[in-house]
C-alpha cells in the first residue's frame, strides 16, 4: 500500500493526551549536534533498522525497541507480570534520559493485517497482544469509522494503533509523569516503507501529516 496524500485526518475527541504531551518535530531536530542517547523509539518488530533511517543528526541518539506492532501494555495489563514488555522500557529510562520518546507503525503492517483475520484454531494469545489490539484500534476503527474499503480500513487501524500505544504508555505514573514536566515529550509516527515518508501525528488538527 502506498499513499500518495499529505495528511490523513482523524475523528476528533477519540483520544485525549495531556497538553504539550506530543513535541515538535523541530524539538527532534534542534539538537541535531547532541551526542546523547536522548531518543527512544518504539518500532514495529517487522521495520527492521528503517527508523534509523529517518533519524535526525546522530545515530547515536536514538535507542530502537523493537514490538510486534509496536505494541505497548498498559499499566493494569502489566499488574502482577514482571516480565512484561514494558519493563524493558522502564531499564532503559533508567539508563538514558530519554527526552523523545516515538511510537512507530507502518502502513502494510503485517501484524495488524493478520490480526483482521479469523482467529486461528487454537490460537493462544501470548503476550496478549491481540486482545490489546481488538480491544483499542479495531474497536475505535469499527465504532467510529465508515471505510469504504478493507485497504481504508486497514490504514485506519494502523493509525489509531498508533495513538492507542500513546495511551497505554501514559497509563505509566513514572512516564505521564515525565511527560506532565516536560521532560520527555511523545511523537506518534506511521511510516511508508515504500517511499521512507513518515506521518507524524498533530494532536490540534486530529491529523497525521507527512514530514
Ligand atoms: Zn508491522
Amino acid at each position: 500500500m502506498s499513499l500518495v496524500k499529505t495528511r490523513v485526518l482523524l475523528k476528533a475527541n477519540l483520544h485525549h493526551f495531556p497538553e504539550n504531551a506530543f513535541g515538535s518535530i523541530a524539538s527532534l531536530v534542534n539538537p541535531a549536534v547532541s551526542r546523547a542517547r536522548d531518543t527512544l523509539v518504539i518500532a514495529c518488530s517487522e521495520l527492521g533498522a528503517a527508523p534509523d533511517c529517518i533519524s535526525f543528526g546522530n545515530h547515536n541518539r536514538f535507542l530502537v525497541l523493537q514490538h510486534l506492532a509496536a505494541s505497548i501494555p498498559s499499566k493494569s495489563e502489566c499488574e502482577g507480570d514482571g516480565r512484561h514488555s514494558f519493563r524493558k522500557i522502564e531499564k532503559e529510562f533508567e539508563k538514558h534520559d530519554f527526552r523523545q520518546l516515538i511510537v512507530c507503525g507502518h502502513l502494510s503492517c503485517g501484524v495488524i493485517s493478520h490480526w483482521l483475520q479469523p482467529v486461528p484454531a487454537g490460537f493462544v494469545d501470548v503476550g496478549g497482544y491481540r486482545i490489546r489490539f481488538e480491544q483499542g484500534a479495531r474497536r475505535i476503527v469499527e465504532n467510529n469509522y465508515s471505510p469504504g474499503s478493507a485497504t481504508k480500513r486497514l490504514e485506519l487501524m494502523i493509525f489509531e494503533h498508533v495513538l492507542c500505544q500513546i495511551e497505554n504508555l501514559l497509563t505509566h505514573p513514572f512516564l505521564r509523569e515525565r511527560v506532565r514536566s516536560g521532560a520527555t515529550s511523545l511523537h506518534g509516527w506511521v511510516i511508508d516503507a515504500d517511499t521512507a515518508r513518515v506521518y507524524s501525528y498533530r494532536p490540534t488538527e486530529s491529523a497525521y501529516v507527512i514530514i
